[in-house]
């Protein structure tokens, strides 16, 4: 079943317009990255920007959620159901349907499209929300309904922007397969899990830290996350057995010579997240980069080479893994055929660069372990930074593993130092135009700013 195509012509089946994916990178500067569905949408749910004639859309929209109001970077490998980048399937209301319209499509869509168990489905409603609840009583008996508080039953795209109380639908995977102490609704278990969020948006938050504004027209916004419901449908119970991610662990596999297993595999299923984070970002105009969104590119890529390294590799692989993503999902995403050469290079060429240090950065790292009681030193996660190229969150990441903390005042006072040099040496320099500082200018500040200093000429080299 291609349910990603099942989802949209459902939708517009019900006079939705089908939309197409918006890039990674939003045009609300207030976000890092697409982390939902309805990011794009956002000026349309605002009022910022006139309802369209038709004021149903439904999407299938890239997302990354790697920094932050929503990370899942941590998660990845741990859990079952978390990725940096993965698709999420909506439908939207500008203004028109509300909460029984939105309850009874998804009920459709679950019980008649996907044919998912009925009593295997659980659903959440906001506490305060005596109407969810009573709505969803048509479809679902009010044992499997569960009231919960704004952690979970309050949804908003960041600190700012459209947000409301919300209702989710969750499968029960089985006591049989999950039965820890984690495993209850809105837990951190993969026993019930969320595969579909409806959120009633009735608010607007300007500044961060104000006070919700109700909006003119409540809209509906939902996101399910596809990955989690192709996993369901394949009899998977971890997102990554399913023929989405599969078929990259068995590619790992065949590279290093050694078998995935699920308990002591968190390192495969990382390369696999991560590497089609890195495939998107660079096929959409994202490079590598010391700031920014091309830093988070960076930090997944090194995250993943030394999760690598950790399962045997000693030399770039994971541009290996570009034409198995391609064959993967390049029907759906054309741009990642087109690209994939280049973004092989891109990729090998990192690898490379990190591949050089991170063996002595390791060793070092481990030295200091052994000097290491509670608190890892600062100025060794600085070095690791500055002279081998280890993110921060990547010394953080290996820490986590033998339970311990790093002194990140340390770290920070180290790192504001070294940025305040290098400004004074910039200054001092009169000469602004050397090739590294010129470097640090154009991404501090980005490449228009400075057409007017004349350094037109180096930007060739850049
Ligand atoms: P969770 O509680 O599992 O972290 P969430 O509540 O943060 O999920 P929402 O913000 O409600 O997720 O997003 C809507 C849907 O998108 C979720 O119900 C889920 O199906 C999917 N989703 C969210 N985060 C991820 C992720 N990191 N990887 C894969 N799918 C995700
Ligand atoms: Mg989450
Ligand atoms: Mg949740
Ligand atoms: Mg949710």
């Amino acid at each position: 079943m291609d349910i990603r195509e099942e989802f949209l012509k459902f939708f517009e089946s019900k006079n939705h317009q089908r939309v197409a994916s918006a890039p990674l990178v939003p045009e609300d500067a207030t976000l890092l990255f697409n982390n939902a569905g309805m990011v794009p949408f956002k000026s349309i749910f605002t009022g910022e920007v006139p309802t369209p004639s038709n004021p149903r859309a439904t999407s299938c929209q890239t997302c990354l959620r790697a920094g932050g109001k929503h990370n899942d970077l941590e998660n990845v490998g741990h859990t079952a159901r978390h990725h940096t980048f993965f698709e999420m399937l909506g439908n939207f209301s500008f203004g028109d349907y509300f909460k029984e319209e939105v309850i009874d499509y998804s009920w459709e869509f679950i019980t008649e499209v996907l044919e998912l168990p009925v009593e295997k489905l659980w659903v959440t409603v906001h506490e305060s929300d005596d109407e969810a609840e009573k709505l969803w009583q048509k479809h679902v008996p009010l044992e499997r309904i569960m009231r919960l508080g704004d952690e979970d039953n309050f949804w908003s795209m960041g600190d700012t922007g459209p947000c409301g109380p919300c209702s989710e639908i969750f499968y029960d995977q089985g006591k049989e397969h999950f039965n820890g102490p984690e495993d209850k609704m809105g837990g951190e278990g993969d026993r019930f899990l969320e595969i579909w969020n409806l959120v009633f948006m009735q608010y607007e938050v300007k500044e961060k830290g104000g006070e919700r504004i109700p909006l003119a027209k409540p809209s509906i916004d939902t996101g399910m996350g596809l990955e989690r419901v192709v996993a369901i449908k394949e009899g998977a119970l971890s997102n990554y057995g399913s023929s989405l991610f599969m078929p990259i662990i068995r590619k790992v596999e065949e590279l290093i010579g050694k078998e995935y297993e699920y308990e002591s595999g968190a390192s495969y299923r990382v390369i696999a997240d991560h590497i089609r984070t890195a495939v998107f970002l660079l096929s959409q105009g994202i490079n590598f980069s010391n700031e920014g969104r091309g830093y988070v590119l960076r930090r997944i890529l090194r995250r993943a080479v030394r999760h690598g390294y950790l399962l045997g590799f000693r030399k770039p692989f994971m541009y290996k893994l570009v034409d198995t993503l391609v064959s993967i999902m390049g029907k759906e995403y054309a741009y990642l055929s087109e690209k994939s050469d280049a973004v092989k290079e891109q990729i090998e060429l990192e690898e490379a660069r990190f591949f050089k240090t991170i063996e002595s950065g390791i060793a070092l790292f481990e030295d200091e372990l052994e000097n290491t009681k509670d608190v890892f030193s600062g100025e060794v996660a600085f070095k690791l930074y500055d002279t081998f190229g280890f993110p921060l969150d990547l010394t953080e990441d290996m820490l986590k593993s033998h339970n311990l903390k790093l002194d990140a005042d340390k770290f920070d006072s180290l790192m504001n130092e070294q940025r305040t040099r290098a400004k004074a040496a910039w200054k001092g320099s009169g000469d602004a135009d050397t090739h590294g500082d010129f470097k640090v200018l154009l991404e501090n500040f980005g490449e228009n700013t400075f057409v007017g200093y004349e350094f037109t000429s180096h930007s060739g080299e850049v």
